[in-house]
């Protein structure tokens, strides 16, 4: 279901289509989930810009037949989505302490390696970089997105505005030595340049190194059915399986797997140069027996998987229009990532949902991407409060519930998306 026929010529360059695995190069795949064509999650938009012809391409997932890799083949310009990259973990408490933690973690297993230099790759504002330094480790950060950067170099963490690659890591040596503790959050689900990154990372590391990175866990996301986490700039969807094989690739091997709650579900992975002597937890074959089970080798999990979206999107849509006969006022809080894709997927737009709120400064006055829904300060909720809450951070829901319970105490109710829509009660 090619889309993109339409698109005006200039637009085309901003994304291309790949035919093979990310990871392996295999050409053996199948598009198991197409949430149509949609603008990319974190391009906010400016009242200017609702004006002009918006930027969309197919969001499609597909199955790699040979090393199991989930992931995108339409692969938006880099340069297009990180440039002016809106989001600022710090402006999330609930990333601030689980970087916190994280840290801490990370410290007291390898006190030695995190003096040395630890190096954050797609260090954003310096969310990590922070805790550990106060801990006492040397600490660099790498971030594409300039505005970002200049944001951590401006609060003392030392950080370079550019593309971690395997071609600046000898520079990188030269001026700061080589890395005890290699971290990279969610980078590597956010890139095509998986191979060069990694061949940096084997490079960079110290021969007693730990590369330490989280991603999204493939197996939580098909079981909780947050298909909203699929997003242009979201192109890889790891397990373990996949991961052992792309980092055996590049001389590296899993030596721990930790599961965690970021992001509706996430696993911290504990690397190392293969040769090194670091013994192999057993945790990581229990992850990739369980992944067996589960049947994540298998093309048929990934379509049984499919069919649920379609069935969230009539729901919630029947829903919403619904309460909106019954002159209701809903709005939606959270304008993530995922906020823009199950807006988009499920037709979700500004004469349904008033506003949005965030609580970063950098999306509030701007607008949703492909919905138009203008994103507002959480404190709007008390001036223009709504009737009906739709809580499209759901992984926080609980807190934002917490947070927000004056709303339902003065008879507000809030909606659930996730895995299936609800009001709850
Ligand atoms: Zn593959």
């Amino acid at each position: 279901m090619s889309k993109n026929m339409g698109l005006p010529r200039q637009r085309k360059r901003l994304y291309k289509k790949s035919n093979k695995c990310l990871i392996c190069g295999s050409k053996k795949l199948t598009r198991y989930l197409s949430l149509g064509n949609a603008a990319p999650a974190n391009s906010y938009l400016t009242k200017l810009q609702l004006k002009q012809k918006e930027f969309k391409a197919p969001l499609e997932v597909y199955f790699c037949h040979n090393c199991h890799l989930a992931q995108l083949l339409h692969i938006v310009d880099r340069d297009y989505i990180f440039s002016n990259y809106a989001y600022f973990s710090s402006t999330s408490p609930m990333l601030v302490k689980h970087f916190e933690e994280y840290a801490k973690e990370v410290f007291q297993r390898y006190p030695a390696q995190s003096k040395q230099l630890v190096v954050d790759i797609g260090s954003n504002d310096g969310v990590l970089l922070k805790p550990f330094k106060k801990l006492g480790a040397r600490v660099l950060g790498i971030d594409p997105a300039k505005n970002i950067a200049q944001i951590a170099n401006k609060q003392g963490i030392k950080t370079i505005a550019d593309f971690f690659s395997k071609n600046k890591v000898a520079k990188l040596i030269k001026k700061y030595g080589k890395a005890g503790i290699i971290t990279s959050n969610n980078t590597l689900a956010h890139t095509d340049a998986l191979h060069d990154i990694l061949d940096g990372v084997k490079e960079l590391l110290d021969e007693k190194g730990i590369f330490i990175f989280e991603v999204q866990y493939l197996l939580d996301l098909l079981n909780h059915n947050e298909f909203d986490n699929t997003y242009h700039e979201h192109i890889c969807f790891y397990a373990t399986r996949p991961l052992t094989y792309l980092l055996k690739m590049h001389g590296l091997k899993i030596i721990n797997i930790i599961h965690t709650d970021t992001h509706g579900g996430g696993i911290m992975v504990f690397a190392s140069h293969s040769r090194s002597s670091l013994t192999i937890a057993k945790a990581v074959n229990e992850f990739l027996e369980n992944e067996k089970r589960f049947g994540l080798d298998k093309l048929s999990t990934y379509k049984k998987f499919a069919k649920r979206p379609p069935i969230v999107k009539k729901q919630l849509t029947r829903m919403l229009l619904n309460l909106k006969k019954k002159g209701k006022k809903i709005v939606a809080y959270g304008a993530s990532a995922k906020a823009t894709t199950l807006l988009q997927y499920c037709n979700i737009s500004s004469d349904i949902v008033e506003y949005i709120t965030d609580s970063a400064p950098s999306k509030q006055g701007k607008f949703t991407p492909g919905t138009h829904i203008p994103i507002v300060t959480p404190h709007t909720l008390k001036t223009k409060t709504p009737d009906y809450i739709i809580i499209t951070a759901w992984n926080y829901a609980d807190n934002i519930m917490e947070k927000e319970k004056w709303f339902k105490e003065g008879g507000g109710k809030f909606i659930i998306p996730i895995p299936q829509p609800r009001i709850v009660d």
